[in-house]
């Protein structure tokens, strides 16, 4: 399935990465999640706590002060876009508004300049670590299984996917519209974009439904980056075609090409480029979206986490196997936003996403990488507190609503204060996994948690008018894992 040409190249590149290493020590962060996860949030309030010296007393180099200075520097891929980082900053700290959210890929280089914690160390490394931050969309990473299915392959399991109960009602126009067309018939143009324009409006549904479920490939039919509108997109799957060949000139072997030109001149070259050459990887994930809609999205992400997973660390015999140079030594799945809820849930949130990871490690065949999971907030919107209710005490979170916002009928005018009790996860985990469990779909049923989306919070200056640095949960915990053992 790769060429002889692929693994030269990735061979080249590998050899220049070492080289350049050799010189200034540097190590690839991915940092990816689906769309409105907590990307950009995350490395932006990451960045920020590092270069201000914000407060992460479980980040061991900082805590024990041997960390002299952290700045950005000029990233050294010259071809792909800078993280904006200064826009996303200013947009939390001064408009306490949310920054705009991934789109496409982007990169930023952080150096930092420390002390080794040893002696021996000290004499033997230059101090100086610089950290490539590349932030993509998840989406796009979900596309990487196509390597590996054909046409056919895929049109069964699109097919597949979308009569399942989460799905059947979402797909049911451009399946009503698939079953119209005969693949076996000429090629047409029109046919092909109404199919692929059906099916992409199917796989938007999906993402922007309450059930809150996760993305079906191709992701660039949800995140198309710079290929917005172009022919590469124009295709969709086909029901019906078994074994069969493609005859020539039919709409089937149209559609067929042009899915193994999306492989070939998207998926490829995406993952050549930018995925093996990761060294570390942090997948961040809304499990608090998907705990709310229930047990099948859930299930949803799961099936996402699983399919991201194989994409780094594949197994033996995987053909993805020989196409990475670098190595994935480790993974993070972090459940962001977890200042949605009150302190006491945090560990169960944890516990949650453990076994959601624990049981995608499995099922994804995937070897050798540390994966560790942890509930954070990169940016903490909320405090804790608590409110009397009759003879109870309730613990609550504060903060400032977006304006718009809805809870129990009241609308919130983006200024106010509010305390909400945002509710307890279920204690029982497996209640949470189990697909013949309530789904939250229907009013009666009690989602878990109370949620709603709070601005970034009022930051506290100084008497100098320095702003203190960024709040967040846990972000020092993450950080550790990621990269505290590269400045030991
Ligand atoms: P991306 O699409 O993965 O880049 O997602 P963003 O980083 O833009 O985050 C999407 C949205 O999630 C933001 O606009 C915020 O509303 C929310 N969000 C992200 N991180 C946090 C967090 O740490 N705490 C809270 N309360 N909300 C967050």
């Amino acid at each position: 399935l790769t060429t002889f040409t692929d693994e030269a190249r990735i061979a080249l590149d590998t050899l220049s990465g070492r080289a350049t290493g050799l010189f200034s020590p540097s190590l690839r962060l991915g940092v990816t999640g689906l769309s409105r996860a907590g990307k950009t949030v995350f490395i932006s309030a990451l960045v920020h706590n590092l270069i201000h010296g914000g407060r992460l007393p479980l980040f061991e180099a900082q805590k024990s002060g041997r960390i002299a200075r952290a700045f950005l520097e000029q990233q050294p891929d010259d071809a792909v876009p800078r993280f904006q980082y200064e826009d996303h900053i200013a947009a939390l700290v001064n408009d306490r508004a949310w920054p705009d959210s991934t789109r496409a890929i982007s990169e930023l280089r952080l150096t930092i300049e420390y002390e080794s914690a040893s002696g021996w160390s000290r004499m033997f490394s230059s101090g100086k670590l610089s950290v490539d931050i590349v932030d993509y969309p998840g989406e796009w990473l979900l596309d990487l299984p196509l390597l590996g299915k054909s046409f056919a392959d895929f049109s069964r399991e699109a097919f597949e996917m979308a009569v399942l109960p989460v799905r059947e009602d979402l797909s049911q126009a451009w399946r009503t519209l698939s079953a119209q067309i005969d693949p076996n018939a000429d090629a047409d143009e029109m046919s092909a974009r109404r199919l692929a324009e059906s099916f992409a409006a199917y796989l938007k549904a999906c993402k922007l439904d309450e059930r809150a479920l996760s993305t079906l490939p191709p992701g660039r039919f949800l995140m198309p980056g710079d290929l917005e509108g172009s022919p590469a997109l124009t295709f969709a799957p086909l029901a019906g075609l078994g074994d069969r060949r493609p005859r020539p000139g039919s709409l089937h072997a149209m559609m067929d090409r042009r899915y193994e030109a999306y492989k070939t001149h998207v998926v490829k070259p995406f993952f050549r480029e930018h995925i093996t050459r990761l060294d570390r990887q942090i997948v961040l994930i809304d499990a608090m979206q998907a705990l709310n809609a229930g047990p099948g999205a859930m299930a949803d992400l799961e099936r996402a986490v699983t399919e991201i997973l194989s994409c780094f660390r594949p197994g033996r015999g995987s053909f993805l196997t020989d196409l990475f140079s670098r190595r994935i030594d480790r993974i993070l799945v972090a459940a962001t936003k977890a200042d949605h809820l009150h302190h006491e849930s945090h560990d169960r949130l944890q516990a949650i996403v453990r076994r959601l990871a624990d049981r995608a490690v499995a099922r994804a065949n995937f070897t050798g990488a540390d994966v560790d999971v942890v509930a954070m907030a990169a940016m903490r919107a909320t405090r804790e507190g608590t409110v009397k209710q009759g003879r109870e005490t309730l613990p609550v979170i504060i903060g400032t609503p977006i304006a718009g916002e809805k809870i129990n009928g009241e609308t919130f005018d983006g200024k106010t204060e509010t305390a909400i009790f945002p509710g307890d996860l279920p204690e029982n985990i497996d209640a949470v996994f189990d697909i013949s469990g309530p789904d939250h779909k229907q009013d009666s049923v009690d989602p878990a948690i109370r949620f709603v989306r709070f601005r970034p919070p009022k930051l506290e200056r100084t008497a100098e008018g320095v702003t203190l640095s960024l709040p967040h949960i846990r972000l020092d915990r993450a950080l550790q894992f990621l990269i505290g053992d590269h400045l030991a």
